[in-house]
């Protein structure tokens, strides 16, 4: 019985044999979105209570009945955590086991992540119906549930509701934006139904933001719709816009234009644009924040409305 093993060396064997990674490389290396697979190895109550950004679940449990299909490259980079950093190089063992090249493992795990203060994501918890309706969200890699965690805690402001913003807000509302602001003083003409698709013949007449919101009620109750059946103005663009996180300028017009672009700047906000003019068409995200010109920059004198082609 001398030379039997007990339990612990076992851990303590592989340990020695991973490569460790420190909890500040592992956050350069999500900061710098390095190419690679951080995977949770946890169970899965403590990946419901937060996990890494980016990372994905494949508890320990589980591990050899997941991972030809959740890491069908053995040569791609992979970073593996648990709790404290025993699991994760037990799983790296059997990784290195399977053939894997490239197996690192965070040590001190998500206790000493968290402890640290570094970022933390919360798993959503979807109800069974918005894992149906966002699935087709859920498996594309750049969404994802964590790209559809985004959207839906997104609030996006689009002012207008015709040509350009009618597309936008169906869009965003499908897309299940989590606050969706609409302003639009206009109402519904027939002659708006040809392209406006969010709007419809039983509501010809009805204002616009009006309109669409029903639009929105009836496609995704997930979206909590806000309207402004009114001109944005001077007086009233900071208030609204300051309950948004970004704003869609879907306006005809360059008076508002440079309105909804000076109170962008001023609350730090990003401005998406665009405009069309029969087969061409404009988009631009303009966001001084977080570097680069705003609209006015690009534009610095506001022609005469007059001059806007319909
Ligand atoms: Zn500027």
């Amino acid at each position: 019985m001398a030379d039997s093993k007990r339990g612990r060396d076992i851990v303590k064997q592989a340990k020695a044999e991973v490569e460790p990674l420190t909890l500040e490389q592992v956050d350069e290396m999500i900061r710098r979105r390095e190419p690679m697979t951080l995977v949770d190895v946890r169970e899965g109550d403590e990946w419901r209570a937060g996990h890494l950004p980016g990372a994905i679940h494949i508890p320990r449990g589980y591990f050899e009945l997941q991972v030809d299909e959740k890491l069908p490259d053995k040569d791609a980079p992979i970073v593996l955590y648990c709790a404290g950093g025993n699991r994760s190089a037990m799983s790296a063992k059997t990784l290195k086991e399977l053939g894997y090249t490239d197996v690192r493992h965070m040590i001190r795990g998500f206790s000493g992540w968290r402890d640290g203060g570094f970022e933390v994501v919360q798993p959503k918890n979807w109800t069974p119906e918005q894992r149906e309706r966002y699935s087709r969200h859920f498996v594309l890699p750049e969404v994802g549930e964590a790209g559809q965690r985004k959207i839906s805690e997104g609030k996006v402001l689009v002012v207008g509701a015709g040509g350009l913003g009618a597309p936008a807000i169906y869009f965003l509302g499908a897309a299940g934006v989590g606050k969706l602001g609409i302003v639009d003083f206009d109402t519904v003409d027939i002659s708006n139904l040809q392209r406006q698709v969010i709007h419809s013949t039983s509501r010809v007449g009805m204002n616009k933001a009006e309109s669409a919101r029903q639009a929105i009620d009836d496609l995704n109750p997930d979206v909590d719709v806000q309207i402004w059946k009114e001109r944005l103005t001077p007086d009233n663009v900071d208030g609204i816009l300051a309950q948004f996180d970004m704003v869609i300028d879907a306006t005809d017009n360059f008076s508002t234009r440079y309105l909804i672009n000076e109170a962008a700047v001023k609350q730090g906000k990003p401005y998406i644009y665009g405009s069309i003019f029969r087969f061409e068409g404009y988009a631009s995200t303009f966001w001084p924040a977080a570097g680069g010109p705003c609209y006015r920059c690009m534009h610095p004198e506001a022609p005469p409305d007059e001059l806007a082609p319909t």
